[in-house]
């Protein structure tokens, strides 16, 4: 941490945040200029905040020089991190594709949803059994028995389950159920004792960006997580809010350059919930690949038109399955395979 005094500073004033600093167990060392003096805080400077110093006498400005998140900066850990979900590996050359309809509606349905997705050559599958919805009059998940429905489902065709946790109290029953991944919502990516309790397990977590969270509150969001001790944590761009209104959300493809820079963890992208319109995830999920995203969470229903919740933007089974082969394409022509 650097602290900067304004040019009137007295030598008091300096030893005073001198003495604020060693207090704190940090080493020091003062720089006197012609103009002012900058004192450096030498040491785990993460304890620090320029709150401390901001407001004492004579000091100018404050800030930090390392980055406040650590554990997931890609600083201290150059590899990619590869997350193995029950051998499907997320984060490596391969790009994953999990497929599902937003919500678990009934067995039929997701018997039927696990075929497609299983048959498009996805080898993960999503489906919400607690959903957050705008309206508390609007369906509000299936629960429990939808926890039992797809399980039951995705296990006739191996494929590990991807659910969102929205309450800590349903933790130890996602675990009875073994969700293979637990997936923090947009909504709740802010939920610091949410992310507290996902970080005492080592079940795989997929942290969705919040819709205005910047992309320090999100890497911060996951330091949350990974200091709890665990490191298995998939960032998630699912389109952000903008003034634009044409379609649901932004997808923001500039995240994943600059996610793949900051951070070691696997970065996918959510095509469904950035467009809103079945239409357009083809051409979101191309770019997301083209751009280095390691996955995508792509939402499809047995029939579309019948989805209980975010119907417009389901892929039916059959685009799903060409959407597949064309990102084998897509994956190929940048050196990956999908
Ligand atoms: C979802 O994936 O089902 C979902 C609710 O997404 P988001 O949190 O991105 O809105
Ligand atoms: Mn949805």
């Amino acid at each position: 941490m650097l602290i900067v005094m304004n040019h009137e500073a007295t030598d008091e004033q300096i030893e005073a945040v001198v003495k604020k600093i060693r207090d704190h167990g940090l080493d020091v060392n003062v720089s006197r200029g012609v103009e002012r003096t900058i004192i450096g805080a030498v040491g785990e400077e993460r304890k620090l905040e320029p709150e401390m110093f901001d407001p004492m006498p004579g000091v100018d400005y404050s800030m930090h020089i390392v980055k406040p998140y650590k554990i997931v900066a890609r600083e201290w850990h150059k590899a990619d991190t590869v997350i193995d979900i029950k051998g499907v590996k997320l984060g490596g050359p391969q790009i994953q594709v999990i497929g599902g309809p937003c919500s678990v509606e009934t067995q039929e349905q997701m018997d039927l949803s696990a075929q497609f997705v299983a048959e498009a050559g996805c080898r993960l599958m999503r489906g919400g059994a607690f959903k957050p919805r705008t309206s508390p009059y609007a369906f509000q998940g299936k629960g429990v028995e939808g926890l039992d429905m797809f399980r039951r489902a995705a296990d006739k065709f191996r494929l590990p389950i991807v659910t969102e946790l929205m309450d800590v109290r349903m933790l130890d029953t996602f675990l009875e159920y073994g969700v293979d991944v637990i997936q923090i919502g947009t909504r709740n990516m802010q939920n610091f004792d949410l992310l507290k309790e996902v970080g005492r397990i080592s079940t795989p977590v997929i942290l969705k960006r919040g819709m205005s969270a910047t992309i320090s509150e999100w890497l911060m969001a996951a330091e949350y997580i990974a200091a709890g001790g665990n490191h298995n944590i998939i960032f998630c761009e699912r389109g952000i809010r903008t003034f634009e209104t044409a379609y649901r959300n932004v997808l923001d493809v500039t995240a994943i350059p600059m996610l793949k820079k900051e951070t070691h963890l696997p970065v996918i992208i959510d095509p469904s919930h950035a467009g809103g319109k079945a239409w357009m995830v083809p051409a979101l999920s191309r770019a997301a690949v083209a751009a280095g995203a390691d996955g995508l969470l792509i939402e499809m229903h047995p029939n579309p038109c019948e989805a209980w919740c975010d119907a417009d933007q389901a892929l039916s089974p059959a685009e799903l399955k060409n959407l597949m082969a064309t990102l084998r394409g897509v994956a190929t022509a940048i050196g990956r395979s999908a």
